[in-house]
């Protein structure tokens, strides 16, 4: 059975003010916050598409924050979703972003009576320095303790985190994952910093007072990140920002890529087939893996081949059904 969201965009509403690096409107190309009759009209117009399909869909209020819009807005917005769930069986459940300042027991009670099925916080780091220096006016101490009514409520617990925001560093990041671990989330989402236009990251870097770090340094960072939330069982739902608007008309820099996913994955596979290789001789290889991990073995353009090959291993892929990475030498084949 497939699984999706359906994306409702509130672009900046319930925000107390704008974060050094965001642009909602860039990002999801929405310009105002829908109506509650929009919304029924967009779910209810959706579900025959998702049962044909034989898809499953959570309706989630991305792009503001959420638990901090007026409460009228909010409520009619709740309204038209948790309708739309009990109507349609192809939407499972309620999601949505918002502040880890804005998280209350009062407020998870209403969100619950609605039927909210999860809750992502914005954390962006767990760094105190790079939070201020990122204007998001919360502290990590806040992301804790919403992090843990959420926990306590029952409701699902999402953390979101950036790399290479103003002030950021590798270790930095790293810690951020480690804190992340400790509030055990159930899912987490990993967005590298993406430099619009229109924005004060944009403007400090056009000074030349700031830079996000490198594409190969996000890639080596978030094969690293990917890792350690995977081997504590936290699934990573995305990695790499989601643009539903135009988003390359406005950056100035940093990292974005539409296949970034794949990069890292695959980058996470030539570490892992690295360090095994490193306790062989050099020589001539091959590696056995599943059908759908193939090309995450081989490499954008054979870059993994070719790294390999680089430091002494020759390989060729082979397909092996259920295998996840073995390796034997060419001559037992
Ligand atoms: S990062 Fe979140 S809180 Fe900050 S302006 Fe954007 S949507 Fe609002």
């Amino acid at each position: 059975m497939k699984r999706t969201n359906i994306s409702i965009f509130i672009p900046h509403i319930g925000c107390p003010h704008r974060c050094s690096f965001c642009d909602q409107r860039t990002i999801s190309g929405a310009q105002k916050p829908p109506t509650a009759d929009e919304v029924s009209a967009l779910l209810c117009g959706q579900a025959p598409h998702l049962t044909e399909n034989g898809t499953l869909a959570q309706i989630a209020f991305f792009g503001g924050s959420f638990t901090a819009i007026p409460r009228g807005y909010m409520e009619e917005l709740l309204k038209a979703a948790s309708d739309a769930v009990k109507r349609f069986p192809c939407y499972t459940g309620i999601r949505c972003s918002t502040r880890p300042d804005c998280i209350s027991e009062e407020i998870l009670e209403l969100l619950a009576s609605y039927g909210m099925t999860a809750i992502e916080l914005g954390a962006q780091s767990m760094n105190d320095e790079v939070l201020k220096a990122n204007e998001r006016g919360h502290t990590a101490d806040d992301v804790r303790r919403a992090a843990r009514l959420i926990r306590q409520s029952g409701i699902e617990l999402g953390l979101q985190m950036m790399t290479g925001l103003y002030k950021d560093t590798p270790e930095r990041c790293l810690y951020t994952a480690d804190e992340f671990i400790k509030l055990s989330p159930d899912t987490v989402r990993i967005y590298p910093t993406v430099i619009l236009k229109n924005t004060t990251l944009g403007s400090l870097y056009e000074k030349g007072e700031y830079k996000s770090f490198g594409f190969d340094e996000t890639v080596e960072l978030c094969a690293k990140l990917l890792s350690i939330f995977e081997s504590n069982n936290i699934q990573v739902i995305r990695l790499g920002l989601h643009s539903s608007g135009d988003i390359s008309r406005d950056m100035l820099g940093g990292v974005y890529h539409p296949a970034f996913r794949e990069i890292v994955e695959s980058r996470a596979v030539l570490r892992a087939l690295t360090e095994r290789f490193n306790a062989l001789p050099n020589g001539n290889y091959a590696v056995f893996t599943d059908k759908r991990n193939i090309s995450r073995v081989i490499g954008q353009k054979r870059c993994n081949i070719r790294a390999l090959g680089a430091l002494g291993y020759n390989i060729i892929v082979k397909e092996r059904e259920g295998e996840t990475l073995d390796i034997a030498p060419q001559k037992e084949i």
